[in-house]
């Protein structure tokens, strides 16, 4: 199916891509990729029009599952490439998506630098606390004492504590949602694309096939919808994130659009209308290349 290239609105299917999905059945990507349609349409935007990057992972199977600008990267680095590009063309809205596994491990050192250097892009954790790809391996945010297929006696060492880490990096916007919960996810989302900087969205999912402990059922029970929070709370925003044992706390939790992004900070960029892309100037270097022969 190609791209319609006309001045209608764009519908969810402009985003329709014949390709077959592959994941388990009840597995939350399936309401996370209809999500991520929504709120690309809903915000009015069609497939040409925005960049959509992918971790490694079974959410980065998605990359061939819709229409639209995709990438699909190394396991661990979706976030410097959907900055690399996000500074290089402002004008196109990108998203990035990436694992607990690889966002956590491997790619914590990007997820550290793209929260504190504000990158004006949306970050998507799909956050099924282990790695499915790989059949079930235990992930920094498998629950301690659980049994996978890496860790048959139980994973041995405690849970990483990620919204505290999260909020210990002074993030500028972060949200909760879950994959039962389109509606809510596609809300997100909008919000997460007009955010000024980096937004991070943490989106609890459930894998049936690896993950028996935070299940569909079990975080149906327990998410609720935060109502009337001050979302330029830190100290509330903060608390909401991290106590998880009984209830856990979805919406928007916290937004400061006070800050500047990495770009508004580049004096070079100051004032200039155009985008780095746009400033692109071919150069004939043949007459180097002679030199060095
Ligand atoms: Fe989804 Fe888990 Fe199956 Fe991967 S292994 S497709 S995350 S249910
Ligand atoms: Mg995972």
């Amino acid at each position: 199916m190609g791209i319609k290239l006309d001045s209608s609105g764009p519908s969810m299917q402009d985003f329709h891509c014949g390709n077959k999905c592959t994941w388990c059945d009840g597995c939350g990507d399936y309401g996370i990729w209809t999500a991520v349609k929504r709120a690309l349409v809903e915000s009015n935007l069609h497939p040409w029009q925005v960049l959509l990057c992918y971790d490694v992972g079974c959410h980065g199977n998605t990359s061939d599952k819709l229409l639209g600008y995709r990438f699909h990267g190394l396991h661990g680095r979706v976030i410097p490439f959907a900055a690399g590009a996000k500074l290089a063309n402002m004008k196109v809205p990108v998203l990035a998506f990436g694992g607990d596994g690889a966002s956590f491990s491997e790619g914590i050192g990007h997820l550290v630098h793209g929260i504190r250097s504000n990158y004006p892009i949306t970050f998507v954790l799909h956050n099924n606390a282990n790695y499915g790809l790989t059949t079930g391996q235990a992930s920094s945010l498998t629950w301690q004492d659980q049994k996978m297929n890496s860790a048959p006696n139980g994973m041995p060492e405690h849970t990483l504590a990620s919204m505290d880490f999260i909020f210990s990096l002074e993030p500028t916007f972060v949200a909760r949602g879950f994959s039962g919960n389109i509606p809510q996810m596609t809300t997100i989302l909008k919000a997460a694309m007009q955010h000024r900087g980096f937004a991070f969205v943490d989106l609890l999912q459930a894998c049936p096939t690896y993950n028996h402990f935070a299940t569909h059922d079990y975080l149906l029970e327990r998410c609720y919808e935060v109502e009337g929070h001050d979302t330029s709370d830190f100290k509330k925003a903060r608390e909401l994130a991290v106590n998880t044992h009984d209830k856990i706390a979805t919406g928007i939790l916290y937004q400061n659009e006070s800050q500047p992004h990495f770009y508004e900070r580049l004096v070079p960029r100051q004032g200039k209308a155009t985008t780095l892309v746009e400033e692109v100037v071919k150069q004939d270097v043949s007459g180097l290349m002679e030199k060095l022969v």
